[in-house]
């Protein structure tokens, strides 16, 4: 018989199907509950893994964590790499957008761990583009059971889970909870991470240092081509004067 497995990050939309799987299982066995830690998440993911892990280990669920080959600093900053359009050069530099390196590695980890097993995955039902990724024996039990985004996080808070750091809630903050140097971040949730959450802007600006492209390529008539953090910042400053 197929092996059942849960793949997790701890945001709202896995935290939700891995709480109603183990209320369902009848409908959704379960033998295993996996996270891909690229060791970039926020430290509320890692709260509420630690939280889950008392209750997994209670119903005698095995609990697996992967990682990737190399520690993802080394593969941004340092990794030595020869490429068409720069030539040789060290790390790939940020990483999101059509460069999803980190992306690459984490769902072939997933998928090689999952060989053979049904594996659960965190799609919610309104996010329709990510439908394709529903290949073979992926699942996902958000779609099976209708629910959305907003849904699946006010089922999480009603249990008591929170994504709270420097006293606000990152689904607050954030349109999503990814790893906290992710250049998919828009200039809305970039504002917020300078206004609330100084520490992790203090990493990002360190990374930006590091890192030759800007993490965000932005136009307007004001600041014509902008998206480097440094810029950022002091865009952010002036608009709070
Ligand atoms: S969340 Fe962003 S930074 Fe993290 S692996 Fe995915 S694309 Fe890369």
């Amino acid at each position: 018989m197929n092996r059942h497995i849960a793949e997790v990050s701890w945001g709202r939309d896995s935290l939700w199907m891995l709480l109603y799987v183990l209320e369902h299982p009848e409908q959704y066995p379960l033998d295993e509950v996996v996270f891909y830690d690229t060791g970039m998440e926020f430290q509320a993911i890692y709260n509420n893994r630690n939280k889950m892990l008392y209750y997994l280990a209670q119903r005698g669920i095995k609990y697996t964590e992967l990682y990737p080959d190399n520690p993802f600093l080394y593969d941004m900053l340092e990794r030595p790499i020869e490429s068409k359009q720069k030539g040789r050069h060290n790390g790939y530099g940020w990483c999101g957008g059509r460069c999803r390196w980190g992306t690459t590695w984490k769902t072939q980890a997933l998928d090689r761990h999952a060989a053979g097993a049904v594996q659960y995955i965190g799609i919610a039902a309104d996010e329709a583009h990510r439908r394709a990724e529903l290949t073979g024996t992926k699942r996902s039990p958000l779609i099976e059971q209708g629910m959305t985004e907003a849904d699946c996080l006010q089922y999480c808070r009603d249990r008591g889970y929170t994504w709270t750091e420097n006293g606000v809630d990152l689904y607050d903050i954030l349109d999503r909870v990814s790893c906290w140097c992710c250049c998919n971040k828009n200039l809305k949730e970039l504002r917020n991470i300078w206004r609330y959450l100084p520490e992790y802007w203090e990493r990002l600006i360190n990374l930006q240092e590091r890192i030759e492209r800007p993490f965000k390529k932005y136009k307007n008539k004001k600041y014509g081509e902008y998206g480097d953090l440094r810029t950022l910042q002091k865009i952010f400053e002036q608009e709070e004067k």
